[in-house]
């Protein structure tokens, strides 16, 4: 039996960020669109050459994309919304980048990625603004959302997916198309208009479907790779029956092809016996979110079916325990054909682990980038079809990372899991129930009602990112630096308290980003130079790396808020990034579970608050603004995510007393089917973002589903746009209509660090004057 290597997509980026900067050059206008081409085109035959280099057998084309995979599917098939004036037929690339970025006719100014910081769209009239953008299933990837409306008709509107079939095999190399499958295309998108069953458009979809299978077909190829990763979620019985209407008509319609269908992000479950059930030559199934699925398939699956096992981790970074999976592996090999790859698709790790020159050389070994995740592929593949002899050197380094990860000293720190395997109660419980701290609350800090305040950062400036820059390059000293900040930080207490906020914040001028700057002062992370990842577009981010048991060597945030306090007698909020929201933004550790590093994490936090209580902190904020996004895909997982991540923000507030006030923030819209889990997480006052919903999320949280004091933020900080009073007054008296008004705070969406002082200072003064007129 042989088992061959696949890769099912790989980064498009560049390992020099190439795309990017083509793009950017392109939008502004400093290159052609030829140019932009020549730049895409030689990125596909990079990645190309490199997978099989690696030893990948089987290389994905169309995988590439210029903006996004679910944008190029949506030009594919035409579903272009009105409002960008497509006429039918070919989607130009015009077209394509403002459905991705806005576009701005009038002046001659594109949208650009304020676009996706500005969903408000309070532009002109010629102005069309972007697509909605949405998260790819649980990952930072956004996507742009497809937009359909009742009896959308589909016509074949790109060649792409032909044209890059054709340009590999012009170099010579065989690929297996890539294809977004027509289901999950219906699911991802949304109705536009008048509500209506999406998948009643599916008819109209495999006709074009149908027609791009041909075309590949005559173009000579053998296989193409149909991802359907909705098969991974909960799904109804008009879906499932969509799934074989779809796969029996595409089989029927273009028979000499082949579907390799593919799943990814967790097991199939109860969608097993659908999966199954479809006409297709091949299916892929994730075995590293969910391994105990190898069994039922193999059992199941028709012996004709091409087995594609998702072996390698495409999530995370780090070096797959290659024994482990030939184990696991090695009696399906025994007896079938199959195919290793990737869980997914590597477009979620960085590209080279090579490039990493200044990491530290122990924890070096225990990563793998995409790049290195196919030669481990191509390892197995050897070690299967030849025997562990004839790669034993590279499983015995592979055997000796994996122990060494297990018992490394840089990793475990037995101080850390003893304390965080604590389960005293009292760890997560404050001293008293929420109305007795509230009167302590009242007591110790004196607010009016509708008390105001921010959530936490002010401008970030050019000059203070320009210093930032320049301490980073050594070009300017800590010491001037910290002068600096220090500069900044009293000038945001004195306007803040010239403006007439009650409870001030200090800024957080000091810091580059929420997460990083605590993982920077935490131990058990480390941090990249050129590892992005794509989040959207030509938007990348380097997500830092949880690699071992985390400590906190020293305060990270007490000196900041020590001087900010000194410059005034106004309460000034401590100002944390919570153990959930520096998980769910990480690379995180695969060796325990989640919950286990979240709750070290906690543990860390809690003394970082604990240290600003004896400050004398009287207010704390533990923003949470990730824990909606760490919700598992499967309803059934959600209960068991939410108890750890309540439980771990409990760590982290519940060491201080009464009178000490525990803010949390989160901003993001939707609550109702969590709304539990935040109550539960027992803060004193929730700040959320609600500005442009008028108000209206705020529902969740009416009838007594939440007890503690809320703050509905009355600004969205989004927009450059600055509210008026009477707007931001008829939004505070549509929240005191849901929550009573001594719960209330009046407080933005979200911070400020992404507008300018020029829109900041008017608009905080007119919510302060909001916030007066409430009072009467
Ligand atoms: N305290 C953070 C800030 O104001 C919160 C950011 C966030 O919620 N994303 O910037
Ligand atoms: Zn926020």
């Amino acid at each position: 039996m042989t088992v061959r290597v696949a890769t099912l997509g790989f980064p498009r980026i560049g390992g020099r960020r190439e795309l990017k900067k083509a793009l950017e050059s392109f939008w502004a206008g400093n290159s052609s669109e030829a140019e932009l081409l020549q730049t895409a085109a030689s990125l596909r035959k990079e990645n190309w050459t490199r997978q099989k280099e690696q030893g990948a057998d089987i290389i994905p084309s169309n995988d590439f994309s210029l903006y996004d995979h679910v944008l190029d599917t949506s030009a594919l098939v035409g579903a272009v919304p009105d409002i960008y004036g497509h006429k039918g037929g070919k989607v130009d690339l015009t077209t394509y980048f403002a459905i991705a970025r806005g576009r701005q006719v009038a002046g001659g100014e594109e949208a650009g990625d304020h676009a996706h910081d500005c969903s408000c769209h309070h532009h002109a009239a010629t102005d069309v603004p972007a697509a909605e953008m949405t998260k790819w299933f649980d990952t930072n990837y956004h996507y742009l959302v497809p937009e359909f409306k009742e009896g959308q008709s589909f016509s074949l509107s790109s060649t792409k997916i032909i044209d890059e079939y054709r340009e590999a095999k012009a170099q010579g190399i065989e690929t297996r198309p890539v294809l977004l499958g027509p289901v999950s295309f219906l699911l991802l998108g949304k109705a536009h208009g008048a509500a209506f069953n999406k998948l009643d458009l599916l008819p109209g979809l495999l006709s074009v479907y149908t027609e791009v299978l041909r075309e590949l077909r005559q173009a000579g190829a053998e296989w193409v790779q149909i991802d359907e990763p909705t098969l991974v979620l909960d799904l109804d019985d008009a879906t499932r029956k969509a799934f074989a209407l779809a796969y029996q008509s595409l089989t029927s319609a273009v028979p000499d092809i082949r579907l390799l269908l593919t799943t990814y992000f967790g097991g199939l479950g109860d969608n097993l016996e659908t999966a199954l059930s479809l006409p297709v030559h091949g299916l892929h199934v994730d075995l590293v979110r969910a391994p105990h699925q190898l069994e039922d398939v193999v059992a199941k699956a028709r012996p004709d079916l091409l087995l594609s096992l998702g072996v390698i981790d495409g999530r995370n970074i780090w070096k797959a325990d290659l024994s482990r999976i030939l184990k696991h592996i090695a009696p399906v090999a025994a007896k079938r054909d199959i195919i290793v790859a990737p869980s997914c698709s590597l477009l979620h790790t960085p590209i080279d682990l090579e490039r990493e020159t200044q990491l530290d050389a122990e924890v070096k070994n225990w990563l793998a980038f995409a790049v290195q995740k196919i030669a481990e592929l191509a390892t197995i593949a050897k070690a299967l079809n030849e025997g562990h002899e004839s790669v034993k050197a590279v499983l015995d380094a592979s055997d000796a990372a994996a122990e060494s990860r297990r018992t490394s000293t840089r990793i475990h720190n037995q101080d850390v899991k003893k304390r965080a395997a604590q389960k005293d109660a009292k760890l997560t419980q404050r001293q008293s129930a929420f109305p007795v701290r509230q009167k302590a609350q009242e007591e110790a800090l004196r607010l009016p009602l509708f008390p105001t305040t921010t959530i936490g950062s002010f401008p970030q400036t050019k000059e203070v990112r320009q210093a930032r820059a320049r301490h980073a390059k050594k070009e300017l000293s800590t010491q001037d630096y910290v002068a600096f900040l220090q500069k900044e930080t009293a000038s945001a207490i004195k306007w803040q308290e010239e403006v007439g906020l009650d409870v001030l914040v200090h800024g957080e001028f000091e810091r580059n980003d929420m997460v990083q700057y605590f993982g920077e002062k935490l131990s058990g992370f480390v941090f990249t130079k050129h590892a992005w990842v794509q989040s959207y577009g030509s938007r990348y981010v380097r997500p830092p790396i949880i690699f071992g048991d985390v400590s906190r060597p020293a305060a990270m945030t007490l000196d900041w808020w020590q001087y900010a306090q000194s410059c005034s007698r106004k309460p000034v909020k401590g100002m944390l990034t919570g153990p959930v929201t520096i998980l769910n933004w990480s690379f995180v550790r695969d060796d325990q579970p989640r919950s286990e590093t979240c709750r070290q994490i906690a543990f860390a936090i809690r003394d970082e608050v604990q240290d600003l209580e004896k400050a004398g902190c009287p207010v704390i904020q533990i923003d949470e603004a990730a824990l909606r996004e760490g919700l598992p895909l499967r309803r059934k997982d959600w209960q068991h995510y939410l108890d750890w991540a309540v439980e771990s923000f409990r760590v982290t507030a519940s060491g201080v007393q009464d009178k000490t006030q525990i803010h949390t923030h989160m901003c993001y819209s939707e609550f109702n089917d969590i709304i539990q889990a935040i109550a539960d997480m027992d803060a004193d006052v929730i700040s959320i973002e609600t500005a442009r919903s008028k108000m209206e999320l705020l529902e969740a949280f009416t009838d007594h589903k939440y007890p503690a004091e809320i703050g509905p933020g009355v600004y969205d900080i989004h927009s450059p746009r600055v509210p008026s009073v009477e707007e931001m007054v008829e939004l505070l008296r549509a929240a005191e209509k849901k929550v009573a008004r001594r719960q209330l705070w009046v407080n933005p969406d979200c911070g400020l660090k992404t507008r300018n002082w020029k829109e900041v200072r008017p608009a905080i003064t007119n919510m302060v004057k909001a916030a007066e007129i409430l009072r009467g």
